[in-house]
C-alpha cells in the first residue's frame, strides 16, 4: 500500500510568503484586546473529552459529529473544537475566578472539527477569541461587541453586518422550548433524524440545522424574543441602547441561536456576504451558566471567537493592506574567503542593531549573489572583495534608487549618507570595521580612569 504523507484534508500549510497576513490580523487583534484590558492566555491543544461534553453540549453538532477524540491509555482526550471550554477550565483550575472581577483573557489558537472541508471551513482552523468573566451587566456585552467591531474596523473590513439576538435564560427558555416543541411536533416526521432527537432533548438546536427541509419548517417557528422574561428583555434593550450610543450598527436577528449549548441572553455574529456560505467571521455571546456547570461558583461570563482564515479571505477579497513582510535590510556580497569572514562579522553587528543582514551561504559567484539579493528584496547591498579589503573601501548600494555610496571600511561612511537608518548601520559597521579604535578608546579610558 502506498504511504500517504500528504497534509490531511481540511488542513492548510501557512507559507512564509503569507505569514505577514497572519501577523497583521494577530497584531491588530492582540493590540486591540490589550487596549480593552485583556491579557493573553495559552491553553492545551487537547483536553479531557468530558470537558467538551459538559460545556459545548451533547446535542450540538460539534459534540455529535465534529470532535477529534482519541483514546490514550484508557483516557479519552479531544482536540479542542473551540477555545471557550479550555479557557474557562484554565481560569477555574488556576484560581483566576477568585481574583478581582472581571477577569479578561484573549487567545489565539487552532481548533479542530471534523467537518466537510470547503472554502472557509477547515478541519484545523484558527481563532482569535476572548472571554470576560464576572460581569452580568449589559455594558460587558456592549464592551465585548465593540471590541470585536474595533478589530474588524482596524483591519479595514467593510460590509460586515452585526446581528444580535437574545436567547434568554433557563427561565424564559423553558417556556420557549414548550412552544417550539408544540410547533415542531406537528411536522415531526418531516424533520431529519438528528432534529427528531433534538425535539426531545433540545428543540432550539433545530433552528440551527443546516438541512434545507428542517430550515424550511423552522421558518415560521416561534421566536425566542417573544418569550424573554423581564430581566432578559431589559438586558437586551440596554445592550441595544449602548450599541447605539457607541455608534455600532446592528440588526436584531431572532434566528441566531449559535451552535454551542452554553449560551444565555446575548448572542451575536458578524457576517459578510462576500465570501460565500461561510460568512460568519465572528460569533459570540453570553454564557452565564457555564462556569457553574463546570464546577465553579455562579459567575456570569461572555466572549467571542473570530475565524482567522475567514477574516483573511475577506481581507483579500476586499483588497485590503497587510503589514509589510520583513525583508532583508542589507545584503553583503562577497568575493573570496577573507571577504566572507569580514561579511560574517559585519552581519553579526548589523543584526545586533536589529537589522536583517544576510550574506552568501552557498558559495555563489558575485553575479548570482546580486541576483539573490534582488530576489529577497534587500534594501541595500555592499560588495566586498580583495580590492575592497585592501583599500578599506566598499560600495553601499541603495537597491531601490541604484544610488551608490562609497563607504570606508576602516573609518566612516561618507558624509552624504544622512538618514538615521544608515547612520545606525554606520555605527554598527564602525564597531567591526575599526575594532582597534574601540579597543584603543577602551584602553585610553582605562588608563585615564
Ligand atoms: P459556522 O456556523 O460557520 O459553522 P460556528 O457557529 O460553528 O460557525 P463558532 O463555534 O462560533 O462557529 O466559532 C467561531 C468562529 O470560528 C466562526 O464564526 C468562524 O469564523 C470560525 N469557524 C468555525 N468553524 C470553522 C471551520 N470549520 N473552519 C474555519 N473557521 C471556522
Ligand atoms: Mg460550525
Amino acid at each position: 500500500m502506498a504511504i500517504n504523507i500528504k497534509r490531511p484534508n481540511g488542513t492548510e500549510d501557512i507559507l512564509p510568503k503569507n505569514i505577514h497576513k497572519w501577523y497583521t490580523v494577530e497584531k491588530v487583534a492582540k493590540e486591540t484586546a490589550e487596549c480593552f484590558g485583556f491579557k493573553e492566555i495559552r491553553i492545551p491543544t487537547f483536553e479531557n473529552t468530558d470537558l467538551f461534553l459538559r460545556s459545548v453540549g451533547e446535542t450540538t453538532d460539534v459534540v455529535q459529529k465534529e470532535m477529534y477524540t482519541v483514546m490514550a491509555k484508557e483516557t479519552k482526550f479531544t482536540l479542542r473544537p473551540e477555545g471557550t471550554a479550555g479557557t474557562i477550565r484554565a481560569m477555574l483550575q488556576n484560581g483566576l475566578l477568585n481574583e478581582a472581577m472581571p477577569q479578561k483573557v484573549f487567545y489565539l489558537l487552532s481548533c479542530f472539527r471534523h467537518e466537510r472541508p470547503q472554502a472557509g471551513r477547515l478541519r484545523e482552523f484558527h481563532q482569535f477569541g476572548l472571554e470576560m468573566a464576572g460581569s452580568a451587566s449589559p455594558c460587558a456585552d456592549a464592551e465585548v461587541i465593540s471590541l470585536a467591531k474595533r478589530i474588524l474596523d482596524k483591519l479595514g473590513l467593510k460590509n460586515i453586518e452585526l446581528y444580535i439576538n437574545s436567547i434568554g435564560c433557563p427561565v424564559c427558555r423553558e417556556k420557549y422550548h414548550k412552544a417550539l416543541r408544540a410547533y415542531f411536533e406537528n411536522r415531526r416526521d418531516e424533520l431529519c433524524e438528528t432534529c427528531q432527537s433534538r425535539l426531545v432533548k433540545n428543540p432550539m438546536r433545530i433552528l440551527d440545522c443546516k438541512s434545507p427541509i428542517c430550515s424550511e419548517i423552522a421558518k415560521d417557528a416561534p421566536l425566542i424574543l417573544d418569550y424573554l422574561c423581564d430581566e432578559c428583555s431589559e438586558h437586551f434593550e440596554k445592550l441595544k441602547t449602548y450599541l447605539t450610543n457607541l455608534g455600532i450598527e446592528y440588526k436584531v436577528n431572532p434566528k441566531i441561536v449559535r451552535g454551542l449549548d452554553y449560551y444565555t441572553k446575548t448572542v451575536f455574529e458578524f457576517v459578510t456576504t462576500e465570501i460565500g456560505a461561510q460568512g460568519t467571521v465572528c460569533g459570540g455571546g453570553r454564557y452565564d451558566g457555564l462556569i457553574e456547570q463546570l464546577g465553579g461558583q455562579h459567575t456570569p461570563a461572555l466572549g467571542f471567537a473570530m475565524g482567522i482564515e475567514r477574516l483573511l479571505i475577506t481581507m483579500e477579497k476586499q483588497g485590503l493592506d497587510f503589514l509589510d513582510s520583513k525583508s532583508c535590510d542589507i545584503y553583503i556580497a562577497t568575493m573570496g574567503d577573507a571577504a566572507l569572514e569580514k561579511a560574517m562579522v559585519m552581519a553579526r553587528n548589523l543584526r545586533e542593531c536589529g537589522y536583517c543582514a544576510e550574506y552568501d551561504l552557498v558559495g555563489r559567484g558575485l553575479k548570482a549573489q546580486m541576483k539573490y539579493a534582488n530576489k529577497i528584496e534587500s534594501l541595500y547591498t555592499i560588495v566586498i572583495g580583495d580590492n575592497e579589503l585592501a583599500e578599506n573601501k566598499a560600495k553601499l548600494k541603495n537597491m531601490e534608487t541604484g544610488e551608490e555610496t562609497v563607504i570606508s571600511l576602516g573609518d566612516k561612511f561618507t558624509d552624504d549618507v544622512d538618514s538615521v537608518y544608515i547612520s545606525k548601520i554606520i555605527d554598527s559597521l564602525e564597531d567591526e570595521i575599526n575594532p582597534l579604535a574601540e579597543n584603543n578608546n577602551g584602553k585610553e579610558n582605562k588608563e585615564n580612569g
